[in-house]
C-alpha cells in the first residue's frame, strides 16, 4: 500500500512521492512558534502530529530533512519586549528555551534546523528585492513594501478562495489608501516609533520583515526552492501559507510545495481555548497536575490530525490507563522472555511477527496517518498476546520477538515508559512500605501510604508489586 496524504491544495488523498529522483529524501518544513509567550497545548498538538509524520516517514525508510522556524520578530514579540522595556533578543530567549524544554518533555524529535527569523533578515530582503524587480512588489507611500496580488493569479488556491472576494469594495475605508489593493500584504514594514529599537536597514529604509516572508526565506534558504511537505495548523492556511506560496513562487517560478498537510484545532472541554474562559493550558500547566510528558503526548496524538481534538481531564486519565496497559504488557513480555538471546529460528519468528503485524500498523499510518486505526491495532495485539501469556502459550522466543516488534512500533510512537527516577526520599519511603507489607505490618504500610500521599505520590499494590506514581491534581 502506498503512503497517502490528504493534500490541502488539491483537497484530495494523494500518493506521496518526494521530489528526490531516488525517492528517498524528503524535505519537510513546519511552521514553528511565535516566541512572545508560552506555547499552549493546541500548538503542541500540531507539533506532535508533525513528529508522528516524520517518524512514520522514517519508519518507511525515507530520509527526512526538517526545518522548524522560530518567529522571533512579529508584532507580538515587538509589543512584548517594548512593554517590558527589554531588548527583543532578551525577551524572546525565555520563550525559545521554554519551547525546547516542552519539545523534550513531549519526546518530539529535533528538526535539523530551527532557524530564528532575526538570523535571516538579509535573505528576506533579497527575496523582496527579487519580487520588486519582477514588478510583483512595490513600495507604497507609507514606505512599507507590499505584494502585488494582481500579479499572482494563483493566490487563493490553497485556501480555495475566490480572489475577486478579496478585491476592494466601495466600503473599504481610507486607512488602506497606501496599498494598491486591499488584499496586498506587507513584505516589509516600515519602521515607526512603536517598533522602538527593533529595526533593520534595507533598500526601502529602516523597518522589519512581514511574518509571511520570514517562512518563505527560511524555507528556501535551508531546503531550496521546492519542498516536499509543508505543515501547520489549519489557521495557518490563510493568509500565512497562501502568502508563502505567492512569495516563493513569485521569486523562483517553481512549485513551492508538493503536499500541504494541516492539523485541525484543539478544543478544551468542547470549547475554543482562551485565557478568559480559564481553559488555556501550557505544557507546564498540565505537568503541574501530575501528568507526564508522555501522557500528554499520547492524549494529543491519539486522534487523527484532521479531526478536532477535544482535550479533557478524563481524556488525560484515559491516556494514563492506556499507557499503563502498554507498560504492563511490556513487563510481562520481559518476564517471559527472561534472558533469552535470539538465534536463527528467532530471526525467522521475528520476521513472521513483523510481516503479519508490523505491516498492519504501518499500513494504517500510510493511510493519511490514521493513528486511531494504528493504536486500535496495537491494543488488539496487546490483548491477544496477553491472553496467550495467561494460558502460558507464549514461549521465551516469541516474547522476545514481540519485544523486538515493539521496538519498531515505539520508534514511531515514542511512548515507552522511561525508568522513573523517584526522588531519594520517596524511594526510601516506598522501600520501607514494601518491607512493611512483606512483614504483613499493614498499619505501618498504610501510614507510609498516607505519608507518600501527603508528599504528592500515590502507592498502588498490584500483582506485580507496589507501583509509585505522581498523584493527579485534576
Ligand atoms: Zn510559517
Amino acid at each position: 500500500m502506498p503512503t497517502r496524504f490528504f493534500n490541502t491544495y488539491s483537497r484530495q488523498l494523494e500518493e506521496f512521492r518526494p521530489l528526490d529522483p531516488a525517492g528517498r529524501r524528503v524535505k519537510l518544513y513546519t511552521c514553528g512558534p511565535t516566541v512572545y509567550n508560552f506555547a499552549h497545548i493546541g500548538n503542541y498538538r500540531a507539533y506532535i502530529f508533525e513528529d508522528l509524520l516524520q517518524r512514520h516517514l522514517e519508519a518507511r525508510d525515507f530520509e527526512v530533512e526538517r526545518v522548524m522556524n522560530l518567529t522571533d520578530v512579529h508584532d507580538k514579540t515587538i509589543r512584548g519586549c517594548r512593554q517590558l522595556g527589554v531588548r527583543l533578543a532578551e525577551f524572546t530567549q525565555k520563550y525559545k528555551d521554554a519551547f525546547f524544554e516542552d519539545l523534550g518533555a513531549l519526546r518530539v524529535k529535533r528538526a535539523q534546523h530551527f532557524p530564528a527569523a532575526t538570523d535571516y533578515v538579509a535573505q528576506m530582503i533579497e527575496m523582496i528585492r527579487a519580487l520588486e524587480q519582477k514588478g510583483i512588489a512595490y513600495q507604497a507611500e507609507d514606505k512599507s513594501v507590499y505584494f502585488r496580488l494582481s500579479k499572482f493569479p494563483d493566490y487563493g488556491k490553497l485556501a480555495h478562495l475566490n480572489l475577486d472576494e478579496l478585491r476592494p469594495s466601495g466600503r473599504v475605508q481610507s486607512d488602506e489608501y497606501e496599498k494598491e489593493s486591499v488584499g496586498d500584504f506587507a513584505l516589509w514594514k516600515a519602521w515607526d516609533e512603536n517598533d522602538g529599537d527593533v529595526k533593520w536597514d534595507s533598500p526601502w529604509g529602516p523597518g522589519r520583515p512581514g511574518w509571511h516572508i520570514e517562512c518563505s526565506a527560511m524555507a528556501t534558504e535551508l531546503l531550496g526552492p521546492e519542498i516536499d511537505i509543508h505543515c501547520g495548523g489549519v489557521d495557518n492556511i490563510f493568509p500565512h501559507h497562501e502568502a508563502e506560496i505567492a512569495q516563493s513562487e513569485g521569486v523562483t517560478g517553481k512549485k513551492f510545495v508538493r503536499y500541504w498537510l494541516h492539523c485541525a484545532h484543539l478544543l478544551v472541554d468542547g470549547q475554543k481555548m482562551s485565557k478568559s474562559l480559564g481553559n488555556f493550558y501550557t505544557i507546564p500547566d498540565v505537568l503541574a497536575k501530575g501528568y507526564t510528558g508522555r501522557e500528554i503526548r499520547y492524549a494529543l496524538m491519539r486522534v487523527h490530525y484532521r479531526t478536532q481534538l477535544n482535550f479533557t481531564w478524563d481524556a488525560m486519565r484515559e491516556a494514563r490507563e492506556s499507557l499503563g496497559r502498554i507498560d504492563d504488557w511490556l513487563r510481562r513480555l520481559h518476564e517471559v522472555a527472561g534472558d533469552k538471546i535470539g538465534n536463527d529460528s528467532d530471526i525467522r519468528r521475528d520476521w513472521r511477527i513483523d510481516n503479519q503485524f508490523g505491516h498492519e500498523f504501518k499500513d494504517a499510518l500510510d493511510d493519511d496517518l490514521n493513528i486511531s486505526a494504528a493504536l486500535g491495532f496495537l491494543f488488539e495485539t496487546i490483548r491477544d498476546t496477553n491472553r496467550a501469556m495467561d494460558r502460558n502459550e507464549l514461549d521465551a522466543s516469541s516474547a522476545n520477538a514481540w519485544l523486538n516488534w515493539w521496538k519498531r512500533i515505539n520508534a514511531v510512537l515514542a511512548l515507552e515508559m522511561e525508568t522513573i527516577e523517584l526522588p531519594a526520599k520517596i524511594a526510601k519511603l516506598a522501600e520501607e512500605r514494601a518491607q512493611a507489607r512483606l512483614a504483613k505490618d499493614f498499619r505501618k504500610s498504610d501510614e507510609l501510604r498516607d505519608h507518600l500521599k501527603a508528599l504528592g505520590w500515590e502507592a498502588r499494590d498490584t500483582k506485580d508489586g507496589q507501583k509509585i506514581t505522581r498523584r493527579l491534581g485534576a
